[in-house]
């Protein structure tokens, strides 16, 4: 596989420092909101090249941190007369509440900084003792010139460095570009004691100290946004490869923004979209889709058409495995009874989707792949006879491919509803959004044993023409014709009032 690495700039193959394994830090969201629409997008993408590794045998150790010891959080603490520990710890909830929706699978471990504190004080002491940083009024500071190959991922020379970036002019840095380690307490802010008072972590220190804490000192893979380049990730190299004398990540990967009107996304603009708010118009796993569907370093132009193509695109493949499971009927298809030619066919998909993501895993080319499959599975369905067993192989081992190439982008494993996705229905996402909150009610109510509840749910969406269906993968709700949407709000808001 080649990966594009910001650090030289180029494609590159991927080595990874242990042939079987792949040990991967991503950095996560600074939990003081919900997640926006921007602060997905690396989510999903990193899910997925997760995902990928492993279906390529690599035993992946993936870490993601949240940051909840942070200006940002202390001040929303102060607006809502919250404690700040208190406030991050309850959007770490949300945040899992949105990542589960989108099929974003649980890292092996989501390390907190407030968790970390003694780790990060040793390794300010650590780089104080080398000298890379000192120490003023009870602040400690990285000394940028002590590092001489500060600027080799951004690519940027220290003088222009020091006059494009907007550092502050602080008498008692020996350095404008020199950045906080640690940062002396500020009445009101929490705190923990430190050799040099008490006061708390800088920003980029965590994530250095988290990575080499659970992967040691050279790991595989780096990934975040583009955003996090330069200072973020040009001062973890900095911090991480002055305390150990080790390179720090072999690749750095980074994705592009979301544009809203070909402007960066980003809450200081103010044109972010929360994903929560996204998820009450549309289903998570076409926002999933939409966010994988193009290549994850190419910028992604964010409005309501290109979620509903999204829409349409994914639904054409849900109705292929739809149509494929009418076909068997429940039969369960013998695979040696599938042709030759057949398999070779499979097989070269196959073969073509893996090229596509080995190559700087390029989603947009493998979902192609993917639709060429979906096509090639019509065909035989439009065409077979289900009463045969070799038709039946046929359409079963492709459905079979088409779900585990799907599952390997994860695509399929949220989809809870299945029907006449295809319609021109505008109506047809909010349908999708109403049975998701259906199937959740429903979820609920059986893990409270409210079990009158869950089959009050059955009884009238049966009545309704839409069929509940329990799989391995969860509930999903089917359809012949559309059902009336007025009639399924009504009851929603009648069960969402009874609690
Ligand atoms: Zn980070």
């Amino acid at each position: 596989m080649r990966v594009y690495n910001t650090l030289g700039g180029r494609k590159e193959e991927l080595r990874t420092l242990n042939p079987h394994k792949v040990n991967m830090y991503v950095c996560g969201p600074t939990v003081y909101n919900f997640i926006h629409l921007g602060n997905a997008r690396p989510l999903v993408v990193f899910d997925s090249l997760r995902r990928y590794l492993e279906y390529k045998g690599y035993d992946v150790t993936y870490i993601q941190n949240f940051t909840d010891v942070d200006d940002k959080i202390i001040r929303k603490a102060q607006e809502e007369n919250d404690d700040p520990l208190r406030l991050a710890e309850r959007y770490i909830g949300e945040y899992f509440i949105d990542a589960d929706r989108l099929n974003i699978k649980r890292a092996s471990v989501h390390p907190q900084v407030s968790q970390h504190i003694p780790d990060i004080i040793d390794a300010v002491g650590g780089l104080i003792d080398k000298g890379h940083a000192y120490e003023v009024d009870g602040d400690v500071y990285f000394r940028v010139r002590s590092f001489p190959e500060y600027g080799k991922l951004s690519g940027r020379a220290m003088d222009e460095m020091l006059a494009g970036a907007r550092v502050e002019v602080d008498e008692r840095k020996d350095d404008p570009a020199d950045f906080a380690l640690w940062k002396a307490a500020k009445p009101g802010e929490p705190y923990w004691d430190s050799p040099w008072g008490q006061g708390r972590p800088g920003w980029h220190i965590e994530c250095s100290v988290m990575s080499t804490r659970y992967l040691g000192d050279s790991i595989d893979i780096h990934g975040g946004g583009s955003d996090l380049i330069f200072p973020h990730h040009e001062n973890e190299i900095a911090q991480a490869e002055a305390l150990t004398g080790q390179p720090f990540s072999r690749y750095w990967m980074h994705n592009g923004f979301i544009t809203v009107n070909k402007e960066k996304m980003s809450k200081s603009l103010g044109n972010f979209f929360l994903l929560r708010d996204i998820l009450t118009k549309f289903p998570a796993d076409v926002v999933r889709f939409y966010l994988i569907a193009t290549h994850y370093r190419s910028p992604l132009d964010f409005d309501d058409g290109k979620l509903e193509e999204a829409r349409k695109a994914l639904g054409r493949l849900k109705n292929t495995l739809l149509l494929a499971d009418e076909f068997l009927r429940g039969n369960n298809p013998d695979t040696t009874d599938l042709p030759e030619e057949n398999r070779r066919s499979f097989d070269n998909i196959t073969e073509q989707f893996a090229e596509a993501l080995d190559d700087d895993f390029n989603t947009a080319l493998a979902i192609a792949h993917l639709f060429e499959l979906s096509r090639l599975i019509n065909s035989h369905i439009a065409s077979g006879d289900p009463g045969n067993s070799i038709h039946q192989a046929i359409v079963g081992q492709g459905a079979d491919i088409l779900r585990r190439l799907g599952d390997v982008l994860g695509l399929f494993g949220g989809a809870t509803v299945f029907g006449n996705v295809e319609s021109e229905d505008d109506d047809i996402s909010s349908l999708e959004v109403v049975l998701e909150s259906f199937l959740a009610i429903r979820q609920q109510a059986r893990q409270d044993k409210d079990y009158a509840r869950a089959d009050e749910i059955r009884n009238f969406l049966s009545g309704q023409g839409i069929r509940i269906e329990d799989t391995s993968e969860g509930a999903r709700c089917r359809y012949e014709a559309p059902p009336d949407l007025t009639a399924l709000n009504a009851k929603l808001e009648e069960m969402q009032g009874g609690r």
